[in-house]
């Protein structure tokens, strides 16, 4: 079945607001197996909206309409979606009674447009609205069902996650399974070139990649009549996923992040760790105590900003600081060794770059950052140069030092090298 998303809206058409509804309605529908092709964003105007819904209940199964549905001139969704199905619109006593509770839980008088919202087209379903006063709406015309959900996001979610989601489980009988192969250490472009043949081919399941900060994702998603059935589907993509993506593969479990799989490893060989940062400032300790049981392994973190605090606190030779600049292999190295020292850690991890906007120069661009990771003395470092603003330069620069850690961990227990 292929759904459509309309959202109605001046509002949304002027970027006065952002279409959150469409995002959030476009991910629910594709987690129940509906395929979305289109979506529109349409103004508050009679004659657009009949025609942008008139178009797509010519190509789609289902539309979904959000917004337009409250009180006032401007608000002409249901009266439009009438007209175009051919339907009257009648007082629904349920939905009048519901909105004089409404207004006397709040002890306020309702005003006269507000019994607008108790129409309702005739031989439509109505979907009882917990957290405003327009009910949403569904009519079904042959074989086509049009649903009408309010536009504020804290109606319209409760509401498909009460009444919509199941109604449309209904409507498209059958299970969805997913599971997520994550990876790190590598590009979004070179990802999708290992699985190209595999995306194009897969019609049942579809593999999906997403691009995250320094990791990419692939989704795999079957459909079948059970929840086995499609687990029996997917298997042998991840299986297939698995090896051709070999080592940058950190896990295949929905809930595992990349900072997690990092603390894992740790605790499997009982390394504790330390870190040492200047440009993420902290942001790379933070990212590794988000992970509960990290105080097993996480003994301290250097925040050393200044080339005085690299010298004083990490032991950072005055000599290389002068000559290579605190942006640099040797002090990167030199940060590392002096962390692991000072906090007597197995693991010590230290980054040091250019964020920018300011601070860069043709040598050194904003962007430049050097990782160096030390397992039990064995030091690798790595320079990366990194686009963005300054939060996505910091961003990149921890989860390239979470995948840096994983990369040198697992080099130090086994014989594989990393690119
Ligand atoms: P109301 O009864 O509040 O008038 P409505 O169903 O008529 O609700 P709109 O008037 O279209 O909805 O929008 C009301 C508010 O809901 C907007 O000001 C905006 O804050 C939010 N909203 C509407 N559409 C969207 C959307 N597509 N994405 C995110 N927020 C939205
Ligand atoms: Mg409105």
């Amino acid at each position: 079945m292929t759904v459509e998303l309309i959202s109605v809206g001046t509002e949304i058409l002027l970027g006065n607001i952002v279409n959150t509804n469409a995002a959030y309605l476009a991910e629910q529908c594709a987690g129940l197996g509906l395929s979305c092709f289109y979506q529109t964003v349409v103004g508050d105007n009679e004659g657009r909206l009949a025609q942008t819904l008139q178009t797509a209940l010519g190509r789609a199964d289902i539309v979904i309409l959000s917004g337009g549905l409250g009180p006032t001139q401007d608000d002409l969704t249901k009266e439009t979606a009438a007209k175009v199905l051919g339907r009257e619109l009648r007082m629904d006593a349920h939905s009048r009674e519901r909105i004089q509770e409404f207004f006397n839980r709040r002890k306020m008088q309702p005003t006269d447009n507000n019994w607008k919202q108790a129409m309702v087209p005739e031989g439509a379903i109505v979907i009882d609205n917990d957290n405003g006063t327009a009910p949403g709406i569904i009519i079904e015309a042959a074989d086509k069902r049009v649903i009408l959900l309010p536009g504020p996001p804290g109606e319209l979610i409760p509401m498909f996650e009460t009444a919509i989601r199941p109604y449309l489980s209904e409507a498209e009988p059958g299970v969805i399974y997913s599971q997520t192969v994550k990876l790190c250490g590598i590009g979004e472009s070179k990802a999708e070139t290992i699985a190209a043949d595999l995306i194009a081919s897969q019609e049942n399941p579809t593999i999906a990649p997403y691009a995250k900060t320094g990791e990419v994702h692939l989704r795999v998603t079957a459909r079948a009549s059970v929840e086995k059935e499609a687990r029996k589907l997917v298997k042998p993509v991840v299986k297939e996923l698995k090896n051709r993506f070999g080592m940058n593969v950190y896990t295949t479990d929905e809930n595992v992040t990349l900072e997690q799989a990092v603390v894992d490893l740790l605790l499997a060989n009982r390394l504790t760790v330390t870190t040492a940062e200047s440009c993420t400032g902290g942001l790379l300790s933070a990212r590794l105590t988000n992970v509960p049981g990290v105080s097993e392994v996480f003994k301290s973190g250097h925040v050393t900003y200044s080339n005085k605090a690299k010298h004083k606190l990490l032991g950072v030779k005055k000599p290389s600081l002068d000559k290579h600049g605190a942006v640099s292999e040797s002090v990167a190295k030199e940060m590392a060794k002096g962390a692991a020292v000072s906090s007597k850690a197995d693991v010590a991890v230290a980054v040091t770059g250019i964020a920018g906007p300011d601070g860069g120069s043709v040598v050194k661009p904003v962007g430049l950052v050097y990782i160096a990771c030390s397992v039990r003395g064995k030091v690798k470092v790595k320079e990366y140069n990194f686009s963005g603003n300054r939060s996505r330069i910091r961003e990149s620069s921890v989860t390239a030092a979470l995948t840096l850690m994983r990369q040198c961990i697992l080099e130090y227990y086994s014989e594989v090298t990393f690119r």
